[in-house]
């Protein structure tokens, strides 16, 4: 039973891992993985940024492309702010 999460994976654990939902050995591949992979580091630092911000931890399937929506809505908003 040492099968390492997939990044497929690692995207739908990621907000149990926030929310403290994981048990430790699941917590303990996560970081594995996080360890050696850039993009998953990346989507992760996305999603606690996000989660910090709205305060909370949404739980739909759809988040992924949500998110990334979301997270371009907040760089247009701040380049618009910021080019004239
Ligand atoms: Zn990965």
């Amino acid at each position: 039973m040492n099968t390492e999460f997939s990044c497929q994976e690692m995207t739908e654990v990621v907000t149990d891992y926030l929310d403290g939902a994981l048990p430790s050995e699941e917590r303990e591949r996560y970081e594995r993985h996080l360890f050696y992979c850039a993009g998953c580091r990346t989507y992760y630092e996305q999603m606690r940024v996000t989660i910090t911000q709205t305060g909370k931890v949404a739980r739909e399937e759809s988040l992924p492309p949500a998110l990334r929506d979301q997270i371009v809505a907040q760089f247009r908003n701040w380049k618009r702010d910021h080019d004239d």
